[in-house]
């Protein structure tokens, strides 16, 4: 197995770095350089605290004055990592009161893999990762030899909400805190924040800045739909290691904080009068969980290990999903991961080993997933190469971290207050809007596979 120890700081929802930052693409000194046609339009805007906002934007976007489709608005905000248990902790009271004005789905889950690009990515697309192409953060990308996190617009194979709206004559936009997901969602909305500043090695923008991106987005450019994502209660799951202050105390501020970020968002809606004619989907990406450290799992050494499987694997570690790469001869490849299933299943604190293939029906990732799919337990983590490679204790991506928040509220008379037992996903995010947009829904082959939630 290969091994870049300085590139494998962390793997998992901490991206693994490969060539250029997407954020160089977005700097408009660099536009010249690209051809004309390509170019796009920058929109400096001054946000809620004087500070200049950058947008970019569909060439001919600003100026464009479309026939309103629809007065209807509608809004996602993605509060990444957060457990459902958090918005009753107290922390979160403006997200709990619109939570009690809309229809709330206790059943809701995250899919898999349950981290933040496929889960996003599920969102916007409305299929799953074997129709999308996007089934981890992280994946080992046969074609370059290395490990790389799947962040290129190139990498994803379906169309998404945002160019779907756009199509129909409305306006899109997105507000997205990371940097991969900046990267993978590239230009399919008509109006994109270009985030910053952006909290070195974790790689997103503060929940503070994020959102005077979305007031500012909001009004000034009134988009049909905007796709938000708030990143601070997962990153400081992940980062926060040293200093005085305990992770409960560090997450504690976070749901405080970001819980106030929303809030300002309910004010403007109302103070604006956008509150009656919109809805506001609010979910998680998938959850959190804790581990002890001593639990655990490196999967390196027991494969590389085994004479048949020695130098003939890769593995790309998505916090508690381990995905597995059979890299030797085609002809031997079932019984490659057939080894592989068999070692992977004798390690202590792992809940489930899946020859991908074989589960195809239920897995529904596709060969970007590799061959075998590891989860770890409750309390445990991987750790690749070695026991040492991840010292971080929060973790997901395993289903463990499957359970999300997920409601759908707003002032407009569609939202109803309310309870649902039914099992909402991520997926059932793109047919929502869409039906509350008015939009119609493509069909055949390029079906949407989520419920909308209205
Ligand atoms: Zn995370
Ligand atoms: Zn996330």
């Amino acid at each position: 197995m290969t091994e870049h120890p300085q590139r494998h700081e962390h793997r998992g929802c901490v991206p693994v770095r490969r060539g250029p930052s997407p954020f160089l693409d977005g700097d408009p000194e660099r536009e010249r350089l690209r051809p004309a046609a390509d170019r796009r339009t920058f929109l400096k805007v001054a946000g809620a605290g004087g500070a200049g906002l950058l947008f970019s934007a569909a060439p001919g976007a600003e100026t464009a004055v479309a026939a309103p489709r629809t007065w209807n608005r509608a809004y996602v905000l993605v509060v990444d990592g957060c457990r459902p248990d958090e918005i009753d902790s107290g922390l979160m009271p403006n997200l709990k009161a619109l939570r009690s004005s809309g229809t709330t789905y206790p059943a809701a889950r995250s899919l898999p893999v349950m981290e933040t690009i496929p889960n996003h990515v599920m969102m916007m697309t409305g299929v799953r990762p074997d129709r999308n192409g996007v089934p981890a953060n992280s994946f080992f990308d046969r074609a370059l030899g290395e490990e790389r996190t799947l962040d290129r617009p190139g990498d994803l194979k379906a169309s998404t909400l945002l160019w779907w709206a756009r199509k129909h004559g409305m306006t899109s936009g997105t507000v997205l805190s990371k940097e991969y997901l900046y990267g993978i969602f590239g230009r399919q909305a008509t109006y994109r924040w270009e985030p910053r500043p952006i909290v070195p090695i974790s790689g997103h923008a503060p929940d503070s800045f994020t959102m005077d991106a979305t007031l500012s987005i909001v009004e000034r450019f009134d988009p049909h739909l905007v796709f938000v994502n708030l990143g601070d209660v997962d990153r400081v799951g992940h980062t926060d290691l040293t200093g005085g202050l305990s992770l409960e105390v560090l997450r504690r501020t976070a749901l405080v904080t970001t819980d106030l970020q929303v809030g300002r968002f309910v004010q403007m809606l109302r103070t604006t009068g956008r509150w009656e004619k919109s809805i506001v989907v609010v979910l998680a990406d998938h959850s959190m969980d804790w581990s002890l450290p001593h639990r655990v799992i490196s999967l390196t050494r027991p494969l590389a290990a085994d004479p048949f499987l020695a130098g003939k694997v890769e593995i790309a570690q998505n916090g508690g999903a381990n995905l597995l790469y059979w890299t030797g001869p085609a002809s031997q490849r079932q019984a490659g991961v057939d080894r592989m299933v068999a070692i992977a299943r004798a390690q202590r604190g792992v809940l489930g080993v899946y020859d991908r293939a074989k589960v195809q029906r239920q897995l529904r990732l596709g060969p970007e997933a590799g061959d075998v799919v590891v989860y770890c337990q409750a309390g445990w983590r991987f750790s690749d190469p070695n026991v040492l490679s991840n010292p971080i204790p929060g973790n997901h991506g395993h289903p463990p971290t499957a359970p999300i928040p997920f409601f759908v509220s707003g002032g407009h008379p569609i939202v109803r207050p309310g309870s649902s037992p039914l099992p909402a996903t991520t997926v059932d995010v793109t047919p929502t809007v869409a039906k509350f947009l008015g939009l119609p829904f493509p069909t055949g082959r390029q079906a949407w596979e989520g419920q909308a939630r209205i």
